[in-house]
């Protein structure tokens, strides 16, 4: 297997502006700049067919590793509520239709969630991060969650998706307040990468 060569961005697979600044942000104290797929002209947008985070991940960055012939770092997230099944999962981005925005993914999850109390409001972010190297080879993959309960309004204008609704329960506040360093911290995606990063150093030349 080869290494990730030091003097090249890492290529991040999402075309998700916001999940990429987080990244980036996670990565830029370990000296690792971060490019977006959505900077590469003519990448087929991978289908996520995947039924679990997991597979997923694997898909986006092994088929956009092949794609581009780099290493590439994917992430598949989202947001599961046990009042809903686990519902929207693996369907977060799109949790209201192909046309989807993170507004009507929200006004659709407080439809579901009309009438449900604040006890059982409960739900977890997952973020399942994959690496692919240039022939597709997944060298690492880590998943890690955050739990919390949705809110019945939003609250606060930080972060992205679903983050005014989520609350975290021991600081009162919801992503949407607290601050993108405290996210850094205490989020699915702060979490997967406090793993990944050491196992990810590793693989650099
Ligand atoms: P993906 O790009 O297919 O992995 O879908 C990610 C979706 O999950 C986003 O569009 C959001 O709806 C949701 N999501 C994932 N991570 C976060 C987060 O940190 N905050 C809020 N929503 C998130």
């Amino acid at each position: 297997m080869s290494s990730i060569p030091r003097e090249q961005p890492l290529v991040v697979g999402s075309r998700n502006r916001h999940k990429v600044q987080e990244i980036a942000d996670l990565l830029r104290p370990k000296g690792v700049d971060v490019k977006s797929i959505a900077d590469f002209d003519g990448v087929p947008e991978v289908e996520e067919t995947g039924t679990t985070f997991a597979e997923n991940a694997a898909k986006k960055a092994g088929e956009t590793a092949i794609a581009i012939g780099q290493w590439v770092l994917a992430e598949d997230s989202g947001l599961s509520v046990d009042a809903l099944d686990g519902a929207p999962g693996v369907y977060s981005a799109r949790y209201s239709g192909p046309a989807a925005t993170d507004d009507s993914n929200n006004e659709k999850l407080m439809l579901e969630l009309a009438g449900v109390p604040d006890t059982r409001r409960s739900g977890h972010y997952v973020c399942h991060v994959a690496v692919a190297d240039p022939t597709g080879h997944i060298a690492l993959t880590v998943e890690a969650r955050c739990r919390g309960r949705l809110t019945d309004a939003p609250r606060g204008t930080n972060g992205f998706g679903y983050d005014p609704y989520f609350l975290l329960p021991e600081y009162h506040r919801t992503f949407g307040e607290l601050s993108p360093i405290v996210k850094q911290i205490l989020s699915h995606r702060g979490r997967a990468f406090q793993r990944v990063i050491p196992r990810l150093m590793r693989l650099f030349e």
